[in-house]
C-alpha cells in the first residue's frame, strides 16, 4: 500500500550498499522506520530531504517490517538554522527527543504541529531557550507525563511557593507529604510559574515572557530530569551543547 505524509527526518544511518534507513517523525504514522533506497547515489533525488530536522513531503510504501521511501519533496530546510553551529545542535537535539522518546506507528499530531511551530520560530526569530523548554513540555505531555502543578499529588491541598517538584509522582509535593529523595527538585515560584505557561500556555506568547537567568536554568535541569526519569534515557546532545558552550561561549 502507498501513502503520503508530510514528515521531519530525526536521523538517518547507513544500511546495505547504496541504502540508507531513516528515522521519520511522520505526521499520519507518528515515527517510522523507511528504507531509503539508493539514497547514497550522487543522483538520487532523496539526498535532499533526507539530512535531520529537513520537512518534506513524502511518498512511502508500507512494507511488512519496513516502509520504503520512494519519493520526498522538501517543504522547508531551515536554512538560517542549518547555516548556525548552534541553533543546528539545538533542532538536531529536538529530533534525538523523538527519536529516543517515541514509540513507532503512534500518530501524535499536535505534537507535529508543535514541533513545526517551534522549528519555524528558532528558524525565523533565532533561538530563545523557551522555545526548547516549551517543545520538552509538550513532548512529556503527549507521553502522558503532564506535570501536575495546580495542588499537591498526595494530599490535593491548593499549590504553593513552599512545594516541591517529585520527578516520580510527576508534578508538586506539599512539604508535609514530600519525602526527602533523589527524585524531588526544589524549585522557585518563577520555575513553577513557568513550567505552567509552557504545558498549558501558548507558543505564541512566549517570545514576550521575561524570565530570570536563574528560573530559566532551574527549569532547564528540572526537564532534563524529567525526560531522563521518565524516557530512561540519556540525551547525548545536551552534553556536547553544554561542552560547546563552555568552549566557545554562546552568548546566551
Ligand atoms: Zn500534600
Amino acid at each position: 500500500m502507498n501513502y503520503n505524509s508530510r514528515g521531519f527526518i530525526l536521523r538517518q544511518r547507513d544500511y546495505r550498499d547504496s541504502d540508507k534507513l531513516l528515522s521519520i517523525f511522520t505526521e499520519k504514522k507518528g515515527k517510522i522506520t523507511a528504507v531509503a533506497k539508493g539514497i547514497k547515489k550522487p543522483k538520487s533525488s532523496l539526498r535532499a530531504c533526507a539530512q535531520p530536522f529537513c520537512h518534506a513531503y513524502l511518498h512511502l510504501n508500507q512494507g511488512r517490517e519496513m516502509d520504503l521511501l520512494t519519493q520526498a519533496r522538501l517543504l522547508d530546510f531551515y536554512a538560517n538554522s542549518r547555516s548556525d553551529l548552534e541553533r543546528s545542535l539545538y533542532c538536531i537535539y529536538l529530533m534525538e527527543l523523538l527519536d529516543k522518546s517515541l514509540l513507532e506507528n503512534i500518530p501524535l499530531p499536535a505534537l507535529y504541529k508543535t514541533l513545526l511551530l517551534v522549528l519555524s520560530a528558532i528558524n525565523e526569530q533565532g533561538l530563545n531557550p523557551l522555545f526548547i523548554r516549551y517543545f520538552e513540555a509538550q513532548l512529556l505531555a503527549s507521553l502522558g507525563y503532564k506535570p501536575v502543578l495546580s495542588h499537591c499529588l498526595s494530599c490535593n491541598r491548593k499549590a504553593s511557593s513552599s512545594f516541591r517538584f517529585s520527578l516520580a509522582e510527576g508534578g508538586l509535593v506539599c512539604p508535609d507529604c514530600c519525602e526527602e529523595g533523589n527524585d524531588v527538585i526544589t524549585i522557585s515560584g518563577e520555575t513553577m510559574g513557568l513550567l505552567r505557561l509552557l504545558s498549558e500556555g501558548s507558543f505564541q506568547a512566549l517570545p514576550r515572557v521575561k524570565v530570570s537567568p536563574s528560573a530559566l536554568k532551574e527549569l532547564e535541569y528540572l526537564l532534563e530530569k524529567y525526560l531522563e526519569y521518565h524516557l530512561d534515557r540519556r540525551f547525548k546532545l545536551k552534553n556536547t551543547i553544554r561542552l560547546l558552550k563552555k568552549t566557545i561561549h554562546f552568548e546566551n
